[in-house]
């Protein structure tokens, strides 16, 4: 079996097209963009996030910050574009520096312009099944990305590969409210093989190469790939082997061009409909 591609770069531009199309009739909306310190990757992966704004007709406002900032500053920062009616979505790239409190910072954005989707309160409406939650951009990429290639999840047996709070637990619920039967696999999960094999929708999120062996899945299996890691040369790989995987899948996504294009997409989608919200709009 060869596997049918999951292309995330190609769904991603057409949701850009789709979203540039809409914010045309539209006011001005901005995403503010909050880097701080000097770590290579986030300023790659913010780039292209203000590449992306432009491209779908979202103005992006960047923040860059020095790595010595102090909590206090951030914090005000953060309250300061709370308060800005020009303002429509929010995003801090993570990691903050080490000094700086994480779960404090993203949680003192507020809820309606919180467009990464990690604010207790969107994370809570996710997992209450609210259609309209400000869902985290990868899980909610993932969706999109199944939903466009025609997948439907409603009761399959969907297995899930790592326990975070920004990819594997929303994911779980986004999954579960479409009605798969969803299980959680993670560090401490007894016989990880066994679980992977009764998957027919795979996802693997765990940030660690290999860590899914490719004869644990069983053939036919939609796999996704969500492991983001550099090699020495300079290439970008997943979790996965992709091979000998894509030899047993039906279906596989890529890396890159699989969910890295998609969760970009969702932040625009998420700035959008946060922008709509704000203005009392409907998509
Ligand atoms: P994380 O480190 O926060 O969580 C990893 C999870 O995997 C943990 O819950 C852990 O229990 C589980 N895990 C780790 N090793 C395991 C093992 N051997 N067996 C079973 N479970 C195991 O990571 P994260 O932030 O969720 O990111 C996961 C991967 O996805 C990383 O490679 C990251 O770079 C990538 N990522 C990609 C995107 C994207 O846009 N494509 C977005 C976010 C994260």
């Amino acid at each position: 079996m060869t596997a049918a591609q999951l292309d995330g770069t190609a769904a991603a531009a057409a949701i850009r097209e789709e979203i540039a199309a809409r914010t045309a009739n539209l006011p001005q909306l901005s995403l503010a963009v909050v880097l701080v310190g000097e770590d290579p990757a986030s300023a790659v992966y913010v780039r292209n996030k203000e590449r992306a704004c432009k491209k779908a007709g979202i103005r992006s406002v960047a923040h860059r910050l020095p790595a010595d900032t102090s909590r206090e500053h951030l914090l005000a920062l953060v309250a300061t574009l709370n308060a800005d009616p020009e303002i429509d979505g929010i995003l801090v790239q993570l990691p903050l520096p080490k000094h700086l409190p994480e779960r404090e910072i993203l949680d003192a954005i507020v809820p309606e312009k919180d467009v990464d989707g990690f604010h207790p309160v969107n994370q809570g409406r996710v997992l209450l099944g609210d259609r309209d939650a400000l869902a985290p951009c990868t899980p909610a990429g993932i969706m999109e990305l199944l939903r466009r290639n025609g997948h439907d999840v409603s009761g399959r047996r969907a297995v899930v590969v790592g326990r975070s709070t920004i990819v594997g637990r929303p994911l779980a619920a986004l999954l579960i409210s479409q009605n798969a039967t969803v299980t959680v696999c993670h560090t401490k999960t007894a016989d990880l093989a066994a679980e992977v094999a009764r998957a027919e929708y795979l996802f693997v999120a765990a940030g660690r190469r290999g860590v899914v062996k490719p004869e644990w899945i069983t053939p036919g299996c939609v796999v996704v790939d969500v492991g983001i890691h550099r090699l020495d040369d300079g290439t970008l790989t997943g979790d996965l082997d992709f091979a000998p995987c894509a030899e047993r899948a039906a279906a596989i996504t890529p890396v890159p061009g699989g969910i890295g294009p998609m969760t970009i997409a969702m932040l625009l989608a998420n700035t959008l409909r946060a922008g709509l919200l704000r203005r009392g709009l409907t998509e």
